[in-house]
């Protein structure tokens, strides 16, 4: 056989090839799977460099030297490709190295007594030369013990390859092309402990090459092919179970993925049940939404919130993302949308609560005082603040009980809310005192409003939960200015003032403020 005069070079190229791979695999040897990896692949390399010595050699002697040299990584490459597949599938590689330990001593006493001349006997009958096909090498005759020891190694490439198989039924989906490339490498050397008799393969170092495939499998599959690689299934993964939306969309403006929650929140914006939206035009969305359209049509990245149309309080934020620059050209876009509705009603709940009274419903003290400031820089003139305090409020608590005072207080709040809901501010600035901001074309307006609104009050009834009624009076301070240099303090001072006045002379009454500071036009 003419190519079998290349034999020893094709192990040297077995032995450089599984030292090249072991070498490479060094690097990963921390992440699971891959820690006995380049081990195996060491003792693999060294299988062939010695059966090549001992091809090559010349004296018996030597021979044998390699021969033996042979026997531990043979034995230890069965133990580790073992290890490696348990790590591989396992969750947890606890405790495995301490196991491998307690593994490998049959092995070290194999070893110990092929080295040992007085024991050697123990392992071997009869050691001889044997030529096959041209190929010269020791040929040896197994003892009992040697032949159990073989069976206990074998017994690991058996149970990896179960182990494998195991996986294969269970592992996710994407994983089935990687474990079935491993298991067809890892049957090769197993299956070969009993195929190579039955063939009748004698040939010295034969079984080494039978150590290839599942090497070259595992490098493949583990570390080099990227379609089997660990990192974008892990991408996909989080791409699948991520909360936040994600839409990729083409030059054309199709979407050319789209993950679970992306399709759920463009059915509840587009307001049509949709399977999947993979291959729909994202127009759909965009022609809803006029500044997003704009970006998008000029590729340009940018953050939105969108809030859909008669869905109250629903809120989406998007994020543009330009996917692919060629030469300034951007092919694609990537949307990232979140579920801001959450959010933003928390935020609204919580504006209300630092705004509003509880009770009431009417703007706080604080907040009115901001609003009012800020109408005041706007207006400037022509404005007049009314205070007013609910007479003798303190008797009513009294008689009717702190809730009947309560219920007063709610039923006169709705009351300011009508009247002043559309032309004025109005807030609770105390207990039962409140304010209203309103413009008057002059004082005599103001003043005649306040005496209107005092009217009305005064008229108001309050039915109680008990069947009584109360009727309420108020006492009404009132300050106006037209000037726009006037503060609202100085404002708010002078209807208190003027409010005061009016309790003092007896209630029920509106007192203007008449400083002439704050009152005084100034006229062009
Ligand atoms: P005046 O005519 O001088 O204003 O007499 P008054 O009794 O209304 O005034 P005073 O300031 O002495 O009492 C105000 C009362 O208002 C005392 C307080 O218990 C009551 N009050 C303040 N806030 C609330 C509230 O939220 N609910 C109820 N039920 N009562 C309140
Ligand atoms: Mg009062
Ligand atoms: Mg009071």
């Amino acid at each position: 056989m003419p190519w079998m005069q290349g034999y020893p070079y094709y192990l040297v190229m077995g032995s450089v090839l599984s030292l090249y791979m072991g070498i490479g695999s060094f690097k990963h040897r921390h992440t699971p799977g891959r820690c006995y990896l380049w081990i195996l692949m060491l003792l693999v390399s060294l299988i062939f460099a010695a059966t090549a010595g001992e091809i090559l050699s010349d004296s018996f002697q030597v021979k044998l030297w390699w021969k033996n040299l042979q026997q531990g990584p043979l034995f230890l490459s069965a133990i580790f490709t073992y290890v490696v597949i348990k790590e591989y599938v396992s969750r947890s590689s606890e405790g495995l190295a301490k196991r491998l330990i307690y593994f490998c001593i049959p092995v070290v006493l194999d070893v110990v007594l092929i080295f040992t001349d007085s024991y050697h006997h123990l392992m071997r009958s009869e050691v001889g030369l044997a030529t096959v096909a041209g190929i010269t090498g020791i040929a040896v005759k197994p003892t009992v013990l040697s032949m159990t020891l073989i069976a206990y190694d074998q017994l690991f490439g058996l149970y990896a390859v179960y182990l494998l198989a195991i996986s294969l039924l269970n592992a996710p989906k994407y994983y089935f092309r990687r474990n079935l490339m491993l298991l067809f490498g890892l049957l090769i050397p197993v299956l070969s402990v009993f195929l190579l008799p039955l063939l009748k393969i004698t040939i010295t170092g034969f079984t080494a090459f039978t150590y290839l495939p599942p090497i070259v499998a595992a490098y493949l599959s583990l570390f080099r092919d990227p379609r089997l690689s660990l990192y974008p299934l892990a991408k996909n993964k989080i791409f699948e179970n991520m909360k936040d939306g994600i839409v990729l969309t083409d030059r054309y403006d199709q979407i050319i993925d789209v993950n679970e929650a992306a399709d759920a929140m463009l059915s509840e914006l587009l307001e049509e049940k949709a399977e999947t939206w993979r291959g729909r035009s994202i127009h759909l969305l965009l022609k809803r939404y006029g500044q997003l359209s704009d970006h998008y049509a000029k590729r340009i990245e940018g953050q939105f919130e969108i809030e859909p149309s008669g869905k109250d309080g629903a809120c989406f934020g998007i994020a543009l993302i330009a996917t692919e620059r060629t030469r300034a050209e951007t092919t694609g876009m990537l949307m990232v949308f979140s579920d801001l509705s959450e959010k933003k009603r928390y935020e609204r709940e919580l504006l209300h609560q630092a705004t509003v009274d509880d009770l009431t419903g009417l703007y706080n003290r604080r907040h009115f005082m901001r609003l009012v400031q800020n109408y005041s820089v706007q207006h400037g003139a022509g404005m007049a603040l009314l205070l007013f305090d609910i007479d003798d409020f303190k008797l009513i608590n009294d008689t009717y009980g702190h809730l009947a005072g309560d219920q007063a207080l709610v039923d006169l709040s709705r009351k300011i809310m009508n009247v002043y809901q559309n032309n004025g501010i109005s807030g609770r600035v105390g207990g039962e005192e409140f304010a209203v901001c309103f413009f008057a074309g002059s004082e005599a307006e103001a003043l005649r409003e306040a005496e209107n609104f005092r009217a009305t009050m005064g008229k108001h009834v309050v039915l109680l939960e008990e069947g009584y009624s109360i009727q309420l009076t108020v006492s009404i301070g009132i300050a106006f200015t037209e000037r726009s240099d006037v503060t609202f303090e100085d404002l708010y001072r002078e209807a208190d003032e003027a409010l005061y006045q009016s309790k003092a002379k007896g209630k029920n009454r509106v007192t203007l403020g008449r400083q002439p500071a704050v009152r005084q036009a100034v006229k062009g």
